[in-house]
């Protein structure tokens, strides 16, 4: 029989999904699931037995399934396959920081938006996640931080997928995230990175969840950058740049512009001066990105040199840059790398 899943479901979801039960049977099962983790009706202590037997007939939690783990050598980043009913994989990886731990979730199974440089995107997008799935994602990785002795302090959806082409989903997920019957995690600490789907960062802003939003750019020109992300041809820099101005006054959050360095294609001191002149005025920072190599695409990463000097000029200019510091390249932390091996088996 076909059991629903009561995890992602909002208090009030619960309250009528659960009905006529009383309403503090919602709030206690909402506790057993989110506040304690709990799988299994039959282990919910507060609920009487009777209850628990019948509950567990009609209903199921499931969060989602391990289905590969990969650790760097230096221990600080763990990559994981999670799966899902349907057979459908998604990455998340987690980071060890000396100044915290962080989840990096994907928010759909593939993508359409076709960048030139990216893995995630290969073979299209295959669905979008639920709620549910994305909050399944951060659970996972908040119990498996606690299993360490650690605690899950940001999020960050930078994974395979564009979150703002599953908007609603996103939302509702990380409306539920910063309930205090579930993680009660901040708004701050949550960041949202998308490839520039302009009027959707409106509709972000309009939600009025201090999230912070970052936005890949990689190309300070609108000729490189619709060569490289197709999404350019339809929202390009002048307005991708006046969304992110706007974001950032609306919130108060700094905007944070992925730059992604690629040898020889967006890299050269040329590159840097028209990309401190577009930026300049903004509330901003650009985080520089090594390029890291995909097996199907033909690009390849920068020197060492090209980082440092491009770095230097920005810094010199009056844009505040940091350079990503490269974590996990030994499992392949590049999105989409894991599971494009995993369904290529
Ligand atoms: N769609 C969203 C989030 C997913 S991509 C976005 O575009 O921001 C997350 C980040 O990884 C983006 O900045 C993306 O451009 C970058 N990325 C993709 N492929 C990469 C690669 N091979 N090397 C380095 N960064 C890459």
């Amino acid at each position: 029989m076909n059991r629903k899943n009561l995890f992602g479901l909002t208090l009030a979801e619960l309250k009528s999904e659960l009905a006529p039960l009383p309403k503090f049977r919602a709030k206690q099962i909402a506790a057993n699931i989110y506040k304690h983790g709990v799988k299994n009706f039959g282990d919910m202590n507060d609920l009487p037995k009777t209850l628990r037997a019948e509950l567990e007939t009609r209903f199921e939690i499931k969060v989602a399934e391990l289905l590969t783990r990969l650790d760097s050598a230096d221990g600080l980043t763990t990559k994981f396959l999670l799966g899902f009913a349907d057979g459908a994989a998604v990455e998340i990886v987690i980071m060890r920081h000396d100044y915290g731990n962080s989840v990096c979730i994907s928010s759909q199974v593939g993508c359409q938006m076709g960048c030139a440089f990216c893995a995630s995107t290969l073979r299209g997008l295959e669905r979008n996640l639920t709620a549910a799935e994305l909050l399944g994602e951060i659970f996972f990785a908040d119990e498996f931080l606690r299993g360490e002795g650690r605690k899950l302090d940001s999020v960050v959806v930078m994974g395979t997928g564009e979150p703002l082409m599953n908007f609603d989903a996103l939302i509702k997920m990380l409306r539920l995230l910063h309930e205090d019957y579930c993680l009660g995690m901040s708004f701050r600490k949550i960041t949202i990175s998308t490839c520039g789907v302009v009027p959707v960062i409106k509709k972000l802003r309009d939600e009025k969840i201090p999230v912070t939003l970052s936005i890949s750019l990689h190309a300070p020109d609108d000729k490189l950058r619709s060569e490289l992300m197709p999404i350019n041809s339809a929202f390009g820099l002048k307005s991708l740049l006046a969304a992110g101005d706007d974001y950032a006054q609306a919130t108060g959050r700094r905007v944070t512009y992925e730059y992604i360095l690629i040898g020889g294609v967006n890299d050269t001191e040329e590159h840097a001066r028209r990309l401190a002149k577009i930026l300049g005025g903004q509330l901003a920072n650009v985080n520089l990105i090594p390029f890291n190599p995909v097996d199907e695409r033909n690009f390849r990463p920068p020197t060492n040199n090209a980082v440092k000097k491009f770095f230097h000029f920005l810094n010199t200019h009056g844009i505040g840059a940091t350079i990503r510091k490269e974590m996990g390249a030994d499992v392949n932390a590049a999105c989409g790398q894991l599971r494009a091996r995993n369904s290529a088996r």
